[in-house]
């Protein structure tokens, strides 16, 4: 695995929306998955802000690729692990 250190992240840990130029704090966490690159269970993440949650969910969803969306201050990565 290469680590995906990013040094030259500006700014404090905030969350950012994916959103492509986007800079807002992202409010939302859009899980999904390509099932031709991911095993079923892998979950892929981005963020949204308000602004654009409905934009990312529907570019993921019109894919088949959305699974979920939660709420930042709900949001428990859990390390692509699946505790069913
Ligand atoms: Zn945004």
């Amino acid at each position: 695995m290469i680590p995906s250190a990013s040094p030259s992240a500006d700014g404090p840990d905030t969350p950012i929306c994916s959103a492509k130029g986007c800079r807002a704090a992202a409010v939302w966490v859009l899980a999904w998955n390509n099932p031709k690159l991911h095993t079923p269970e892998r979950r892929k993440t981005w963020l949204a802000c308000e602004e654009h949650r409905e934009y990312l969910a529907k570019f993921l969803g019109v894919r088949g690729f959305l699974k979920d969306t939660v709420a930042l201050s709900e949001w428990e990565p859990t390390d692509g692990e699946q505790r069913s």
